[in-house]
């Protein structure tokens, strides 16, 4: 990964590289040439001008090619070579395409290659305007030697080398820094996972950094913590589950031997199976109730307009006599008649759970358990609400109430009957809940009470 990154950052480099140099080598060569122009037309007029004076023109032109530091010729219309500023080609006649192009009135330029150096030959037609008529009178032909630009570029060719080898070093360092900050917090997670995989459930990552990478391990450590705390929810639901289903087997199993041991009566026999049947008829109860929390997904709302303040009566009425074996009094506040769309049973389980709770969970060292209910219609919206005084809940149990198998007792075998239970009763109300559209929540205080309010919204 490093070397390919290494290598597109040269690719990148060498490619800027070259097309800077080329462009940095075309500009200099087009200023030159810009330059020499400038200088030939000058030395076209200067001659112009003094013809007769051959040698003041000559020596003008020696000084012109001293200045551009170049080679100048002029020829006449023959191809002809009148003067040259170092005197070896006068006389002689020359013959190439700028020559022959300035001859039909045309400025040419071109780049020759002589004995390995690059030379710039340009050329300007010498007009006449005689009588309202263009002649040509000659040719000023300029060569200058390159070298100099040749020289510049191959300087900022090294000066380019010696930073793109910084710029990969740079880089190189960098790539190397930045992939390690990001392959260690990915090695850790790794880690993580594969500890989470080993059954290593809660297992949290130490998450130093705030970016992308920190949110991706606080969302793998929750998710951790979730998966701890379902698995200690499951082992708590089974351990009640099994514990549950094991006094109901044990009397069976004892009435059984009993029963094969002894010669009874048929009185004793039936009474025995009496038992039996009881105790069979609670297991049965049992598991229908775990099939349907462990189905509560699949559960589809009845529909019907139904008015609350009846169906909570009814549940009342219903639990009531269970409250008062318990010592616990039921206050219904205030029931107002709210008619609304629901599920008539579903909305008597989400009652009676809640109720049932709010009793179950009543705190024995009060001289007056209470459970206050009241359900009130207002414009948008009913509100309905069970109060207790119950032994609470605390802050750090809350969040999971609702949660399958959760429950806040440390020992769920508890041999306090009155507290019995699985964990799901919760959980299916927020599932029927939730299925209405309705919205639950709960306010709780350890040792002071628990108050559970639904908020059922009216669409009239
Ligand atoms: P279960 O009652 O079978 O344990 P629930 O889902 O009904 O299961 O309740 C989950 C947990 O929430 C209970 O174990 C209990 O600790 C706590 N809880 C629920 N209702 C109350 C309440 N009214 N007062 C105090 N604790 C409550």
């Amino acid at each position: 990964m490093l070397i390919l990154y290494s290598m597109i950052i040269v690719l990148i480099f060498s490619v800027f590289s070259i097309l800077i140099l080329n462009e940095y080598k075309t500009s200099q060569i087009k200023n030159a040439e810009i330059r020499l122009f400038q200088t030939a037309n000058i030395v076209a007029d200067t001659y112009k001008q003094n013809r007769d004076d051959i040698i003041f023109a000559s020596m003008m032109l020696k000084n012109y090619a001293n200045q551009a530091d170049a080679r100048i010729l002029i020829l006449d219309t023959n191809k002809k070579v009148i003067m040259d500023n170092f005197y070896s080609y006068v006389d002689e006649t020359i013959d190439n395409k700028e020559i022959r192009n300035s001859l039909t009135g045309q400025s040419s330029s071109s780049i020759y290659t002589l004995e390995g150096r690059d030379i710039l030959q340009i050329s300007v037609p010498i007009t006449l305007n005689r009588f309202g008529d263009v002649d040509i009178i000659g040719v000023v032909l300029i060569s200058s030697d390159l070298e100099l630009i040749n020289e510049n570029v191959k300087v900022l060719r090294e000066h380019m080398f010696k930073a793109a080898i910084s710029v990969l070093l740079i880089s190189f360092l960098l790539t190397v820094v930045v992939t390690n900050n990001l392959t260690s917090p990915l090695r850790k997670l790794t880690l993580g996972v594969e500890r989470i995989s080993a059954g290593d459930l809660g297992y949290q990552i130490e998450m130093k950094s705030k970016d992308e990478i920190g949110k991706l391990i606080e969302t793998f450590n929750n998710m951790s913590s979730t998966l701890s705390s379902i698995e200690k929810n499951r082992k708590n639901f089974i351990n009640s589950i099994s514990h549950e289903l094991k006094t109901p087997l044990t009397s069976i199993k004892v009435l059984i031997e009993s029963l094969a041991l002894g010669n009874y009566q048929i009185d004793t026999y039936k009474e025995y199976l009496e038992d039996i049947y009881k105790e069979t008829e609670r297991m049965e109860k049992l598991v229908n109730y775990l099939m349907k929390a462990i189905k509560l997904e699949d559960s589809v709302l009845l529909l019907k307009e139904e008015n609350l303040g009846c169906i909570l009566k009814d549940v009342v009425s219903l639990i009531k006599p269970y409250a008062n074996k318990n010592k616990v009094s039921i206050s219904l506040n205030n029931v107002d008649r709210v008619i609304v769309k629901c599920d008539k049973d579903k909305v008597k389980e989400i009652m009676f759970n809640l109720i049932d709770n709010a009793i179950k969970y009543r705190d024995k060292n009060k001289k007056n358990c209470y459970v206050k209910i009241s359900l009130y219609k207002d414009i948008d919206k009913a509100t309905l609400s069970i109060e207790d005084n119950g032994i609470g809940i605390d802050e750090e149990n809350l969040q999971d109430i609702f949660k399958r198998g959760f429950r806040v007792l440390e020992e769920p075998m508890s041999n306090n009957l009155a507290a019995k239970g699985y964990g799901i009763g919760l959980a299916i109300v927020k599932n029927f809940i939730d299925k209405h559209g309705w919205h639950i929540s709960v306010d709780s205080n350890l040792k002071k009470g628990t108050i559970f309010t639904i908020d059922i919204p009216l669409n009239s």
